[in-house]
């Protein structure tokens, strides 16, 4: 059997050069997150803020701290108040404000990833390519007082069909691409793509993901 920090050595070495590795460890306690940090693991990913604000206390301070769950806008004041390193969920205009008045208002500079969607499913959260498309072209990140747009994050339709996956991650790249085109020097910083989960992430890197996103096959499976 191997442990948490064998998973964690081999994700290492497997992921090459510029690709970064968010662990997920939500639903896992500190003792799990201890192990993978102890392995050399630095960048964390939780998705409920009272679970991060419980966490952070018991952990070493230089973690960073990735929110990766939905955000609500009533949980944008305590979430801040966490210093997050990343939220890499932020999947509408109101949020993003949200954050923006937030992170003004209490003296940090927030760092973000903007959640884009291409699956076709009703249900699914985030910017159509059109909408970031449509802010970018207008330069609307210039109103952010306190708030650095650092990239995309994405997520491929939950299917074994393996074509289906790929499609949808050289969607969300389009859409990363496409921004920076569209921007050139305007826009400083945006070199984020965050793709890629347990299931998938290879086929992510394939696509160009620079940042995967992986719970399940580090930590094991979840208790809901
Ligand atoms: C839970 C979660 C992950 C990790 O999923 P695994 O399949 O366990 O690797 C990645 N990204 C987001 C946004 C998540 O909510």
């Amino acid at each position: 059997m191997s442990t948490i920090g064998d998973r964690i050595r081999s994700l290492h070495e497997e992921l090459h050069e510029g690709v970064h590795l968010c662990a997920v460890s939500k639903f896992h306690p500190a003792e799990a997150v201890r192990e993978a940090y102890d392995a050399g693991q630095r960048i964390f990913g939780e998705s409920r803020v009272q679970e991060l604000e419980a966490k952070i206390p018991e952990l070493p301070s230089d973690i960073l701290w990735h929110f990766i769950g939905h955000l609500q806008t009533n949980k944008v004041k305590k979430l801040i108040s966490l210093r997050p390193a990343m939220i890499e969920s932020v999947d509408s205009w109101r949020l993003l404000a949200a954050i923006d008045k937030e992170a003004e208002a209490t003296g940090f500079v927030a760092r973000v990833l903007l959640e884009v969607h291409v699956a076709e499913e009703e249900t699914k959260t985030g910017f159509s390519h059109e909408e970031v498309l449509e802010y970018f072209g207008r330069q609307g990140f210039n109103d952010l007082k306190a708030t650095h747009i650092c990239g995309i994050m994405g997520m491929a339709t939950n299917t074994d069909d393996e074509a289906r996956i790929r499609s949808d991650f050289h969607r969300i790249a389009d859409t990363f691409l496409a921004i920076r085109t569209l921007c050139g020097d305007s826009l400083i910083g945006f070199d984020t793509l965050s793709m890629g989960m347990s299931g998938d992430w290879r086929l992510a890197v394939d696509e160009g993901s620079n940042l995967v996103r992986i719970g399940s096959a580090i930590f094991g499976l979840r208790n809901y």
